[in-house]
């Protein structure tokens, strides 16, 4: 089997050899910095069966992702997990979603950007109210004060911290599990006292939350699925 690969050589931490598949099927090797070719060639091969079942599962999430069309039988994420959607229309009842047992029910016309309309407020309003509540918790905890909290549909980014303090996140984040939403959510908290992605400010985010770097792996992972 011929794999293309990157190789990436670190003399810092990395002590054993590692795969990253990324959102556009590129693979990326992270080595020790003196790690001789031939062990990284045999070192891919040997995870071969993994990187075709990561592969495929992408190449079938892309084409899911692709043509959401707002009909019954279709999953949507919630919180890390996926749930059916069930479409109907009755009109003299209150248009929009509901979530319940597991379920989306969307009482809708066939009216697909409609339908999108609905999703987004739906998750919008949820954002606001969990990511809310979660950065409520830690800005607590960890003792550092924001000026305000904003809810964007910011498609490649999950959240910011801006100069003054404002903190901005994704309403998409709330499709992820909530771990993964506490990562980003201590991520740009952090970013109060730290205006930078230096090695301190990893280093101050991995005390709150030791294995941040899985959670940002999934977040990267997901990108396609969190898409509407
Ligand atoms: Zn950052």
């Amino acid at each position: 089997m011929n794999i293309s690969y990157t190789v990436r050589r670190s003399r810092k931490r990395q002590k054993t050899m590692s795969l990253q598949v990324c959102d556009d099927a590129k693979i990326i090797v992270s080595v020790p910095a003196f790690t001789p070719a031939d062990d990284i060639r045999r070192f891919v091969e040997q995870k071969q069966g993994w990187l075709a079942k990561i592969l495929a599962r992408q190449k079938q999430e892309a084409a899911q992702a692709k043509e959401k069309k707002y009909e019954t039988g279709e999953h949507f994420f919630y919180l890390g997990q996926r749930y059916p959607l069930e479409v109907f229309f009755e009109p003299f009842e209150k248009e929009g979603i509901v979530f319940r047992n597991n379920r989306f029910y969307l009482n809708c016309r066939s009216d697909k950007a409609l339908r999108k309309h609905y999703f987004i407020s739906w998750y919008k309003q949820k954002a606001d109210e969990l990511i809310r509540r979660r950065v409520d918790f830690f800005s607590r905890m960890l003792k550092l004060r924001y000026e305000k909290i904003r809810i964007t549909s910011a498609e490649s980014r999950w959240g910011s911290c801006s100069e003054d303090n404002i903190l901005a996140f994704s309403y998409r984040l709330i499709m992820a599990p909530p771990d993964v939403m506490d990562y980003v959510v201590v991520h740009e908290l952090m970013h109060i006292r730290e205006k930078n992605h230096s090695s301190r400010f990893w280093k101050k985010v991995e005390e709150c939350i030791p294995s941040f770097r899985e959670h940002r792996r999934r977040l990267n992972h997901n990108r396609r699925n969190f898409a509407l």
